[in-house]
């Protein structure tokens, strides 16, 4: 079976868990270990961003799962997709935040808040590779001393360099109103990847139902079968592990699937471990689950640890944590 069709079959079945490492996301050290842990635990897609030392951490930490397996008594089939997200200036995946010095007092909240560990202490500053927009830094900083930038990714150097580092898919994170915007770069990802998925992340913080669904329906137009909808509930809102902290991404979903457009969906944004439980009980046959903020954090304290790559007892407490997650989320799926 081709990997395209491999992929296609997982969908099928229910059974596709991405780890999103962050679309901003741009340290190698910490996608080479998410992608280790994840791959163990069970996870079929990776998500990173569109730098292909990036991509090559990401594989890197694929093979290394895959060498690590059998001392583990884990047995892995099928490599994870690799996908590479861009995204449009003014969605919140692919921004940054900058700490403005004149207005900045060094209260130090956003360095105790931030859970990508992205902000420098001496002085305040966002650690750039680090950072992935989330935002929490602005929410609590009194001082208006936080903004934003978007650096534009040059597509057609960036993508087909991350192809060839190993990356199998595309995802144009596309939280903005204007439709033109969005296709004209939906037609150049086509361009470049005309013959595997690509992914357009969405939610409804700028579009009505209707709008929604007309997006999509343009974006099958162009795509096909190829077409996954990331139903982006909250963006990178995940922290917590409660229903109402993924209740969104359950209700855009049920508005793609009632639409009768034909799609592969994954839920995201605000996931957590019990997105999977909450499909179930909402009866959502979701094709797959997009974690991130609520993944990462789940394995902070291992990935970050000192002898992450010499001790196993280390890397083994992350994937049984990961497994844990993995099977929560997938299995209430195939109940549906
Ligand atoms: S919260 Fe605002 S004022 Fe406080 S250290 Fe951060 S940027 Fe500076
Ligand atoms: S809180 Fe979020 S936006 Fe702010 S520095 Fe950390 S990762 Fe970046």
């Amino acid at each position: 079976m081709d990997r395209y069709t491999q992929q296609r079959s997982c969908f099928q079945n229910r059974r596709f868990f991405k780890v999103v490492c962050g679309a901003g996301n741009e340290d190698p050290d910490e996608v080479y270990r998410l992608s280790q842990v994840y791959t163990l635990a069970g996870a079929l897609g990776i998500d990173v961003s569109a730098n292909v030392e990036v991509v090559q951490a990401s594989r890197r930490g694929i093979q290394r799962a895959f060498e690590l397996a059998p001392s583990l008594n884990i047995q892995l089939e099928t490599e994870p997709f690799i996908t590479v997200s861009v995204g449009l200036k003014g969605d919140p995946h692919v921004r940054k935040a900058r700490i403005l010095e004149d207005n900045c007092t060094a209260c130090g909240d956003c360095f105790e808040h931030c859970e990508q560990q992205a902000v420098g202490s001496d002085p305040y500053r966002v650690i750039d590779r680090r950072c992935i927009g989330c935002g929490k830094c602005e929410t609590v900083c009194e001082y208006n001393a936080v903004e934003y930038y978007t650096r534009k990714v040059d597509f057609d150097r960036v993508l087909p360099a991350c192809l060839e580092a190993g990356a199998e898919n595309f995802e144009l994170h596309a939280i903005i109103a204007d439709d033109e915007k969005v296709l004209r770069d939906w037609r150049i990802l086509n361009r470049i990847l005309p013959d595997n998925f690509i992914s357009m992340c969405l939610d409804r913080s700028h579009l009505s139902n209707n709008h929604l669904l007309s997006r999509i329906a343009a974006a099958r137009e162009l795509t096909g079968e190829r077409l996954i909808i990331q139903a982006d509930g909250a963006p990178m809102s995940g922290g917590s592990d409660n229903f109402n902290t993924t209740l969104q991404a359950i209700a855009i979903a049920d508005i793609i699937q009632k639409s009768g457009l034909d799609v592969t969906i994954l839920l995201s944004g605000g996931t957590n471990g019990q997105t999977g439980e909450l499909a179930r009980l909402c009866g959502i046959p979701a094709h797959g689950v997009s974690i991130g903020t609520f993944a990462r954090n789940l394995v902070r304290v291992e990935i970050e640890a000192a002898d992450f790559d010499n001790d196993l007892t280390v890397l083994s407490a992350a994937v049984q944590k990961g497994r844990r997650l993995v099977d929560a989320t997938l299995d209430p799926l195939q109940e549906v």
